[in-house]
């Protein structure tokens, strides 16, 4: 397997040749949180796969759910007016969770092409409120929204960027909040205050009538576990109500019960205008993302686009077998699963601080089962770890030895996105062989 993975299969990594020199790593079954890999060793999945099974390995009731779909009706178009009850009753359910008046569900494969067709359904927008002028968005330093080529330019990771002339000169960045190293200072007070005179700036740059959207993530995700501080999401929410810019939040990561609640949004009460999620909403057991519109977009798009087909869409758009994997993933998020993540996550945070005087540990930060520690040379002077992929490469070999599987980022933060189902005894185990790993790194 090694060897034709190495002459065939091409992984999505920064540097193509990575896996060639390391060698794959082929997992073969998992269950709850625990996933074997092909020499039958067993470790803690403390990332559940992509910040994705949030439900857990092995759920043989996801199973049949999939498998009574593919038998009853393995393919439906949500083309052409047609549907299928899966689609219909998961767009239903969805809507009666999601906060506010987010009423209408839009089904994506995941979570870049869920976030692309949020830039399409805007522009809709905007064109059918005689506003086409409205064609820049904006998003935050260090935020994720994806790999398709419009995502990538939202996304403010330079490794997305690269070689493909992006952003797009209509895709703008404010800085991010990042508590731990930002100019501003750890004031939550201060850090609200400089985003918003960043946003301000960064309209009247563009021209006050000019701007869409804005795009945040309700805590940045792949920019490394970035939290903002509380009242943050909802600040950035109401600026963008006063000055009539669509405000989207990108809960790919953080939907589905990753923080706590189902929408993190829920947490401070923000209502966006569109929310975009994937991950969760399957637990990574079939591929799907949803895109939620508030009533008055959806209203205005449709009213706006009139006689106009709107030409957007995807041959597996509300694809039943998804549909019915999202129906049953959402009867286990409320038959326990958010409820023991809740638990399992106020224990992962206080093991985690646990950490915090160790050398190596900078930072902890985290909410609910979304988690980070940035690790640093000086505690001190917050001097980071050299931003290159080797250290965070042997970090990353050390924790698997010890039976955990973390991400480790490149810029030294190490990330925890453990299955909601987690037991006590799992959460323990990934700090305790955080600890192990870290204390070797030190050697
Ligand atoms: N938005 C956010 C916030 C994400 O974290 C991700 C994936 N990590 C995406 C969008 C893209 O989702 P996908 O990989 O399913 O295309």
């Amino acid at each position: 397997l090694i060897e034709l993975d190495r002459a065939h299969l091409i992984h999505p990594v920064a540097s193509y040749r990575s896996h060639e020199k390391h060698g794959v790593r082929v997992l073969t079954s998992a269950k709850g949180a625990t996933v074997t890999d092909a020499s039958g060793k067993q470790l803690i999945d403390g990332f559940a796969g992509l910040w994705c099974v949030n439900a857990g390995y092995g759920h043989d009731s996801i199973v049949e759910a999939a498998a009574r779909q593919m038998r009853e009706l393995p393919y439906a178009t949500a083309y052409f007016g047609l549907g299928s009850e899966p689609a219909i009753r998961l767009a239903s359910e969805l809507a009666d969770r999601a906060p506010g008046d987010l009423n209408h569900v839009y089904f994506t494969l995941g979570g870049s092409d869920a976030v692309d067709s949020t830039v399409r359904f805007i522009r809709y927008y905007w064109n059918a409120r005689g506003r086409p002028e409205r064609d820049q968005f904006i998003s935050v330093e260090q935020g994720y929204h994806g790999s398709s080529t419009v995502g990538a330019g939202l996304t403010a990771l330079p490794a997305f960027h690269a070689g493909f002339g992006l952003p797009f000169d209509w895709q703008h960045k404010i800085p991010s909040h990042y508590a731990y190293r930002n100019p501003v200072g750890d004031s939550p007070q201060a850090i609200i205050e400089a985003s918003l005179t960043a946003l301000k700036s960064k309209i009247e740059a563009i021209g006050p009538d000019r701007v869409a959207a804005f795009y945040v993530e309700p805590i940045q995700g792949s920019g490394g576990v970035l939290v903002p501080p509380k009242g943050w999401l909802r600040a950035m929410r109401e600026f963008c109500r006063e000055h009539d810019i669509l405000f989207v939040a990108d809960e790919v990561i953080t939907g589905f019960g990753r923080t706590g609640p189902l929408f993190a949004c829920s947490e401070e009460e923000v209502v966006p205008d569109l929310m975009t999620t994937a991950k969760g909403l399957t637990s990574g057991y079939v591929p799907m993302g949803a895109v939620f519109m508030a009533d008055h977009v959806y209203e205005t798009i449709a009213d706006g686009a009139g006689a106009t087909a709107i030409g957007h869409g995807f041959t597996y758009s509300a694809h039943p077998v998804s549909a019915a994997v999202g129906l049953e993933v959402l009867k286990l998020y409320e038959n326990g699963l958010l409820d023991n993540g809740v638990k399992a996550g106020k224990r992962l945070m206080q093991g985690l601080e646990s950490l915090r005087d160790h050398p190596l540990v900078g930072d902890v930060r985290g909410r609910g089962m979304l988690a980070a520690i940035e690790l640093v040379v000086d505690k001190v002077n917050r001097t980071p770890l050299p931003a290159s992929a080797e250290p965070a490469r042997r970090i990353f070999d050390r924790a698997w030895e010890n039976g955990l599987v973390i991400r480790a980022f490149a810029n030294g933060v190490l990330g925890y996105a453990p299955p909601l189902c987690c037991t006590e005894t799992e959460i323990d185990a990934i700090v305790d062989r955080t600890r192990l790993t870290l204390d070797e790194t030190l050697e």
